[in-house]
Formats: C-alpha cells, sequence, structure tokens
C-alpha cells in the first residue's frame, strides 16, 4: 500500500520505479552465455560434417546469443588409427568448417583421440600432443584464462598409463601443481568453471549391461586421481562447476556443492544415433555473477 501510493505521488515519474526494475533485472541477467561442445569426432564420414554445420547453426541461432564456444575434446575422429594423411585430411575438415560455419569464439580441450599415442612413431612431431596444439593455436595442453567474473581453468585429462601403452585420466606432478597454483591465485569472489575432457566425477559409468556383483571402471573412463582434485576443490568454494564429455552419455553429479557435468555428445553414437538415451547434444549454460548457473541438454 505504501508503495502504490508512493508510485502515485510522483505522478508522471515512472521512470524512477522503472529504473529500478532494470537495475534488478541486470542483477540476475547471465554475465556469459556458453556452448559446451563435446566428442565431435568429425570426419568426412557418417554426414557428420552436414550435422556437424547444423549443430553449428543452432548454436548460433540462440537468443540471448552464445558468447563463448567450449570445445571439450575428441575433435576430429580418431588420430590414434590413422595414417598422417588421414590424420591431416581430419584436421583441415574441422578447421575448415570452423573457419566457415561459425563466428563464436571458441577455446579448446584436448581429448584421447585428439592425441596420437603410436609407439613406433616416437620421436616424430606427431606423436604426442605437439601436432594437436599446432593444430589448434595452443601453446600448452592446460590453460586458463577469466572473462565476466568467471575463470576457466582448461585440464588435460589424457596420460600415458604407467606402462606406457595407453592413456589414463589424470593431470600429473607438475599439471595438479599448476592447477593448485591457479586456484590459490584466484580471488575466492572469482567464479570457478574447470573443463576437462575425461570427467573428474561421473555417475555414466555405472550405467553397464550384465552387472554381476561388481561394476568394472577402466582408468582411461574417469580420472584416476578424482580425490585428490575433489580434495583441491574442497578448500576453494568458489570453484562451481566441472563440464566434462568422453563417455557420450550426459549425466549431473553434485559431490561437496561443486556440479560436475557430463555432457553427452556432439556427435551421439560416434554418428548412429543416440548412445544409450543420450542423443546427440550440446550443453547450453547461463553462468551468473553470484557464482550459479542454468544449463540445459539440446539435442540439435
Ligand atoms: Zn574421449
Amino acid at each position: 500500500m505504501e508503495r502504490r501510493s508512493a508510485l502515485k505521488n510522483i505522478g508522471g515519474l515512472l521512470l524512477a520505479p522503472s529504473l529500478t526494475f532494470g537495475e534488478a533485472a541486470k542483477q540476475v541477467a547471465p554475465v556469459l552465455r556458453i556452448a559446451h561442445l563435446t566428442d565431435v569426432h568429425l570426419k568426412n564420414e557418417f554426414e557428420a560434417p552436414a550435422k556437424f554445420i547444423k549443430c553449428l547453426h543452432h548454436v548460433q541461432q540462440q537468443t540471448p546469443k552464445v558468447d563463448l564456444i567450449l570445445n571439450g575434446g575428441d575433435i576430429v575422429f580418431d588420430m590414434n588409427k590413422e595414417n598422417i594423411s588421414t590424420i591431416n585430411d581430419q584436421w583441415k575438415l574441422f578447421n575448415n568448417t570452423m573457419k566457415s560455419e561459425c563466428s563464436v569464439p571458441a577455446k579448446y580441450c584436448l581429448g584421447n583421440h585428439d592425441i596420437w599415442w603410436n609407439e613406433n612413431n616416437k620421436g616424430q612431431a606427431v606423436y604426442g600432443k605437439q601436432y594437436t596444439l599446432d593444430q589448434l593455436g595452443l601453446s600448452k595442453p592446460y590453460h586458463s584464462w577469466t572473462q565476466n567474473g568467471w575463470k576457466f581453468i582448461v585440464l588435460d585429462s589424457v596420460h600415458l598409463d604407467i606402462d606406457d601403452t595407453w592413456y589414463i585420466g589424470k593431470l600429473g606432478e607438475e599439471q595438479f601443481a599448476w592447477l593448485e597454483n591457479e586456484l590459490k591465485t584466484t580471488d575466492s569472489g572469482t567464479n570457478v568453471l574447470i573443463l576437462s575432457h575425461i570427467p573428474i566425477l561421473t555417475a555414466t559409468l555405472m550405467v553397464e549391461d550384465n552387472v554381476v556383483n561388481k561394476w568394472q571402471m577402466l582408468g582411461g573412463e574417469m580420472h584416476t586421481d578424482t580425490s585428490r582434485i575433489i580434495n583441491l576443490f574442497y578448500q576453494h568454494p568458489n570453484v562451481k562447476l566441472c563440464l566434462s564429455g568422453h563417455i557420450h552419455l550426459r549425466d549431473k553429479v553434485l559431490y561437496n556443492n561443486v556440479n560436475y557435468i557430463c555432457n553427452g555428445a556432439v556427435s551421439g553414437a560416434w554418428w548412429r544415433g543416440n548412445n544409450r538415451q543420450t542423443a546427440p547434444g550440446y550443453g547450453l549454460i547461463d553462468l551468473y555473477a553470484d557464482g550459479s548457473f542454468k544449463e540445459d541438454y539440446i539435442n540439435y
């Protein structure tokens, strides 16, 4: 009642209340809208190029518009089982498609299929991660930046296993120390989003057929240093959201107030429809100044 009479009193000057409303609306508007595209697995087969272009156009038609694309890795179909000319073709196709079909800035994370682990080629430039870093214009496989009050930390999940023959999910000592320092030197009022290819924590691995009396998880499916990373995050409550891919299934796990989202796959079941019940799609995420977010998985 008091408010109503106050409005009456100012008569024609309704500009004042509407300004107040405008300020309130500004407070709840997201500071950043991102699209999380993971596991694109691009190659010139299975109509993948046309479907990927459809996805990129879908992202760019969103209202409000998407400010940033986070590519979660497994960018090309697979480098491991291919010869160098096929690998070059896959990357040429990817980079040309992004150039001609996407005007939204994109940041990249390396997936296991973006790395050439082939013992016979040790010593060649294409072995390991350098070839892919060159393709993406990156100097390091893990990196960070700050944008609109959020800090983005991209991790490099993929490392050789203890026997050096294949990969597992982990950070390794050097990267873990870097992550520790990144979080220590980030202002506690700055919200943190972590992007990794392999999930730090996911429930998707428990969706398994024919479980008799135990589940089997491999070190390549989820980070093997999960508890160590979680202990670190526990010291930094500004870590809000961890995005991953790799499993081609969609889930959301809340643990110690950190949301771990495994965001399906742009390629679904490697361009052959749904993977179990998860359709080909991408994550659309609105980030807010207070550290909260709204997100959805979009079947494009
Ligand atoms: Zn993967």
